[in-house]
Formats: C-alpha cells, structure tokens, sequence
C-alpha cells in the first residue's frame, strides 16, 4: 500500500466512523422534514452506547493519524507498516515543527478523552453494567463538542456544511446535538455579520441619495410599527428609530453614529417583518405587547 492510498483512506474512514458512531447514539429526529437550521437542538444520545463509543473513538484517533499525516506523512509510522497509537500520534502532534500544525488539548479536553477511554475499556472488554448513563451522556456529548472542534481547527471539515455529503436523516441527527448545533449558529451569526461589514460600506456611500429616495417613495421599504405606516423601525443597537430594510431579511441603521447591520426575520405570528435570524421563532414587538396585554387581561 503506498502513503497515498493510506491517506485517503484516513480520513475517509475517520469521518465513516465519527458518522456511524453519531447514528448509533441518536435517534431519529421527530421531523421527518430536516430543514437544516429549525431543529431544535435537544437530542441526548441514547441508542447504542456501546457501539457509538467504540466508532467515534476509532474515528477520533483517525483524525488525530490524518492532521499528523498532512504535515509529515512518514510520522504516522512506528515500526514498519505499524501506525502510531494514542499516546504517540498526541506526543507527536505536540512536537512539530511546524507550530502552526501543533495540537495541544486543553485539560478540560485530556479528561474528556480519558472519559471516553475509559468507557471504550469497559463496553470493549466488561459487562456493561451499572453505568451511569446521564454521566455517560454528558461525557458522549463533550467528545462529540471535541471532535467538531477538531475538525474545524485542525482539519477544515465542516461537517455541518450543507456541501458535505451525508443522508438527510444523518444531518438531521447531527444538527439536533447541541454542541454542534450551536457552533453552527455561531458561524452563521459572523458570516452574517461579515457581509454586514461590506454592506455599510456600501451604504455610506449612498445613505445621502437612498434616504432622498425614501421620502419620495416609501412604499418599497414600509413596515406597521404601532400605528402609523413607517419606513423607519427601531434599530436595536442605538435605539432611534432609524433602521431601514434592506431586502426582507437585513436592515441598516442610517443613524451616522451608528450604521448597525441588522438581521431581520419574519414574526411567527402576524408574518410582519421583525428583527431576528431566520431561524429563530421570533414575534415582533407589537405581537408580543398583544400577548402581554393578553396575560394581563387574563389575570385580573
Ligand atoms: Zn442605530
Ligand atoms: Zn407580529
């Protein structure tokens, strides 16, 4: 076998583990519709313990062989066709040169990975018994958290990515842990807050000509707040009412003190436009007063 096949077969074989393991610990999210960003990221492992344990771990210490391959293929080698074990790919890791490829794990990460070690003895060699599962589940979840770190950072794979390639069902699991749901939205949140930075850019350029614009033709820009027709809304961050729409899905504060790019969503409730991520269950300000009105009423 030459290093070039070895390589593919790394990586491949570590993400068909961390995939089969994943699978195994999760049930099936109750939607059989998986629209990426709207599930509700609550799901425990709970299926196969043992399995999911013994795949993700086998995928792991794949992944650890593959980072220690792209920067020196021969390292990965002990003796003859023997690869490194635990012990030594994370000794090596530490050591290269190249400082920029080094891997150190945090405590917090050491005893995760001492955990799932010790699980992985216990479920290979013992009878499972007496296992404290909510311990367990929260030991699972950490290494899951530990392993889509890992691959961000070290390997760029974004298995969160639409463009990578898994069943429905198997993106729907992923999504539904929490960890990794969140990270998810993290990403989203910069991304919309770098085309932010590009988009005021291009706004101060024009804010002289597009407000002209406005009061000439407010129809184009219009939303209810309370009771009068406005094409200005509340901006979030300086809190005058200054933020115009920008499409239906992002609003810009022409305040020049305060230029804030906003994300903008559509109320749960009335459909208006509101501000919000398009993935979050959101009602607008004047649906939300409604309700509290409601409660109000209710208790009197
Ligand atoms: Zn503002
Ligand atoms: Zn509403």
């Amino acid at each position: 076998m030459t290093l070039e096949n070895i390589t593919l077969n790394l990586l491949e074989n570590a993400l068909d583990f961390i995939i089969r393991g994943l699978d195994e610990l999760y049930n099936d999210s109750d939607d059989s519709e998986y629209e990426e960003r709207f599930i509700i990221p609550i799901s425990q492992p709970q299926r196969d313990y043992k399995y999911g344990i013994l795949h993700l771990y086998a995928g792991f210490i794949l992944l650890l062989k593959e980072k220690l391959y792209r920067d020196t293929p021969s390292l990965i080698y002990t003796k003859g066709e023997k690869t490194v074990d635990y012990k030594q790919v994370t000794d090596r890791l530490k050591k290269l040169d190249n400082s920029e490829n080094q891997v150190n794990f945090n405590d917090n990460d050491k005893s995760t990975i001492k955990n799932i070690q010790d699980y992985r003895n216990v479920f290979e060699h013992y009878k499972i018994e007496n296992v404290d599962t909510l311990k367990l589940k929260e030991v699972i979840i950490d290494f899951i958290d530990l392993i889509n770190r890992f691959l961000n950072q070290h390997l760029e794979i974004d298995i969160t990515s639409p463009s990578f390639d898994i069943p429905p069902e198997t993106r729907g699991k992923i999504l539904s842990i929490k960890p990794i749901y969140d990270r998810m939205i993290e990403e989203s949140k910069r991304e919309i807050k770098a085309l932010g930075e590009e988009k005021v850019k291009t706004f101060k350029k024009v804010r002289l000509r597009v407000l002209r614009d406005l009061k000439k033709d407010n129809e184009i820009y219009f939303d209810r707040t309370g009771d009068d027709y406005n094409i200005f809304s509340i901006c979030p961050k300086c809190d005058e009412e200054k933020l115009i729409y920008e499409g239906e899905f992002a609003g810009v504060c022409t305040n020049k003190k305060c230029y804030e790019y906003t994300s903008l969503t559509h109320c749960d409730k009335c459909g208006s436009i509101t501000i919000g991520y398009d993935w979050e269950e959101t009602w607008c300000e004047y649906c939300c007063e409604y309700l509290a009105e409601l409660i109000e009423n209710d208790k009197t």
